[in-house]
């Protein structure tokens, strides 16, 4: 287990082959995570600095904690004449968000220029040409979503693999396809879920990086208290960390309770079974 954190205010990083997660995620209080890289935030949290000039925003949920930061953050892109960017969310909480919206431009007298867009699960969202975005579904207390963001990786095809590089050419003036597309999945986030997302969501096994939420730690609050609230408790996770493929699996969206000195120790303490392989895969983000 280790913890990599940069000396910023509001908000943490680690860095993954090209990319950088950068976010913040604490229970009840505020969550989002964003990859500078692609230009892709999900989640908003109370609308902060670090996310203004993303272009992709992907909500997961309406709970004030994940989505409270949509007005200001269209109010921030407004105000610094930035385009009006993107954000995704259900189908269920745009109407209310429009009308959001739309009572603050009454009270301010002014036109804010937004774009929603409404996410289906199973639907592809192209962030750019080589990544895209498919939501998953979760189980959350509201309607709720996680997302994929997925990497368009060309790779010989099968068949011509050991031919040589001038073989390969050849065939490629013939007009040949020597290559195909794989849509490999890069990072998931899964917002808040209950266990059970994991029993719908191959591709978000298979997720280079994984920021998963965990909320509860210890027996201070129970596996079925978790569950009532639509969230992961610890011991339901650790018999099925073995079915993740993933390389990297970033528990988040820790309960206030915790302090985060306190809250490694439990997790520790929580894999210590797991084969240690496993183990040095899991880390917590404060
Ligand atoms: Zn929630």
């Amino acid at each position: 287990m280790e913890f990599t954190s940069q000396p910023e205010i509001f908000s943490h990083k680690f860095e993954w082959k090209d990319l950088t997660i950068q976010g913040l995620s604490r229970a009840g209080t505020g969550t989002c995570f964003a990859i500078p890289q692609l230009g892709v935030c999900m989640d908003l949290a109370q609308g902060l600095p670090f996310v203004y000039h993303y272009s992709h925003f992907f909500i997961t949920h309406a709970h004030m904690d994940h989505a409270g930061g949509l007005p200001y953050i269209i109010s921030q892109r407004s105000l610094n004449q930035m385009a009006p960017g993107s954000f995704y969310m259900g189908a269920e909480m745009r109407p209310a968000m429009e009308r959001i919206i739309e009572e603050w431009e009454k009270l301010e007298g002014f036109k804010y220029p937004y774009k929603f867009i409404e996410v289906h699960t199973d639907t592809d969202y192209p962030i750019s040409n080589t990544h895209f975005v498919r939501p998953f579904p979760t189980v959350h207390r509201v309607p709720s979503r996680g997302y994929t963001v997925f990497q368009k990786r060309k790779k010989l095809r099968p068949e011509f693999r050991g031919l040589s590089q001038k073989e390969i050419q050849v065939l490629a003036t013939q007009g040949k396809s020597v290559q195909e597309t794989l849509e490999v999945p890069v990072f998931s986030f899964t917002g808040d879920t209950k266990i059970e997302f994991l029993d719908v969501n191959e591709d978000v096994k298979k997720s280079e990086v994984l920021i998963l939420e965990c909320t509860y730690l210890d027996e201070r609050k129970s596996v079925e208290s978790a569950r009532e609230w639509g969230l992961i408790h610890i011991k339901e996770l650790v018999p099925r960390f073995t079915e993740l493929e993933c390389q990297s699996i970033w528990l988040t969206h820790l309960s206030r309770r915790y302090k985060f000195k306190e809250a490694i120790s439990l997790v520790q303490t929580a894999c210590k079974a797991l084969p240690e392989e496993l183990r040095n895969k899991i880390h917590l983000f404060p």
